[in-house]
């Protein structure tokens, strides 16, 4: 048995797709694009390939983008300061402070100086707080993208049994209230889960978000389980000074006994800059007064 892949870029590339069209739809109806900010502080190289592909994935939805870029000496008060401008400019829908920030700026204070109703981001404390209640409010990109495979490979979700390896506040634990909401059963497991392999061998759900290249082995997964590989590690090639990229899943071995896996590269990666698309879009929505049809993205 070879694990069906699930293509993460083909499933991206359609969403970006219906984002472009109702971002059209947007400007005719209020005679403006749906606009999305995005805050570099220092010159980190990683932030800067990230911050270029989000903006040029903007302009390609139609829709505003604003790149900001500080020193990477700037000061709080001067960041909290740009952040202030953007919440109160009616041209911005969106905000996103790439992360990480320079040692010297704290992330909680930064990210809670953005109003929640642009945090298109998902990480202000109102919004995880809005996700723990199921009120509507902004989900980070990552786990949402997740779900969105989830749910087109295996429809409703209801009574499985999902375990979620990492509880970070940006993957791991949206992901669980994520796949709560959608009436799993719901392990979070961590670098403390004692007998991990066999906390995984239950799941129907399996979503790894780790940090740790490969490790999660074949002989851990379910027969017929869905796997979603969140990790993104760089790890020697076999060619001498080369790299190559891996998931926390041991692919190889996975595929021998998933129903269905995401790969590494191709799966989750290419979601996460769609659904921010899809969170700015509805955050003009939203701004605008206007009703999106949530089943619409
Ligand atoms: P963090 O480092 O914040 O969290 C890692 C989690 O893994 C922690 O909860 C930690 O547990 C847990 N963990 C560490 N070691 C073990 C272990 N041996 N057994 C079980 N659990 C363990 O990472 P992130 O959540 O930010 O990211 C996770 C992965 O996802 C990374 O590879 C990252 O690159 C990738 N990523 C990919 C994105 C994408 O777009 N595809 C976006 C964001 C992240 P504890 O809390 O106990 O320390």
């Amino acid at each position: 048995m070879s694990a069906e892949r699930i293509d993460g870029k083909a499933y991206a590339l359609g969403l970006r797709g219906r984002i472009a069209t109702l971002a059209a739809d947007f400007t005719a109806r209020t005679g403006r694009k749906a606009g999305l900010a995005v805050v570099l502080v220092g010159e980190d190289a990683a932030s800067q390939v990230y911050v270029r592909s989000k903006g040029k994935a903007t302009v390609e939805a139609g829709m505003a983008s604003f790149e900001h870029r500080l020193p990477a000496d700037a000061g709080e008060a001067e960041l909290l300061a740009l952040i202030g401008a953007l919440n109160a400019d009616p041209a911005v829908d969106g905000i996103l402070v790439q992360l990480p920030l320079p040692a010297h700026l704290d992330e909680q204070t930064v990210i809670s100086t953005i109003s929640p109703d642009k945090d298109v981001d998902g990480f202000h404390v109102t919004n995880a707080g809005r996700l723990a209640v199921g009120q509507p409010g902004f989900v980070p990109c990552t786990p949402l993208g997740c779900v969105m495979l989830l749910k087109d490979r295996l429809g409703s979700l209801s009574g499985m049994d999902a375990v979620v390896i990492g509880r970070s506040n940006i993957v791991g634990k949206p992901m669980a209230q994520l796949l709560l909401a959608e009436s799993c059963t719901v392990t979070i497991a961590h670098s403390r889960t004692r007998d991990l392999a066999d906390v995984v061998r239950r799941a129907d759900i399996v979503v790894a978000a780790v940090g740790r290249p490969e490790m999660v082995k074949g002989d851990w997964i379910k027969p017929g389980a869905t796997v979603i590989d969140v990790g993104i590690n760089r790890v020697d090639a076999a060619e001498p000074g080369k790299t190559r990229l891996v998931g926390d899943v041991d692919f190889g071995e996975a595929c021998a006994v998933a129903g269905a896996i995401t790969p590494v590269p191709g799966g989750v990666g290419p979601m996460t800059i769609a659904v921010l698309l899809r969170n700015a879009l509805v955050a003009a929505f939203r701004n605008a007064g206007m009703a999106l049809p949530a089943e619409a993205i």
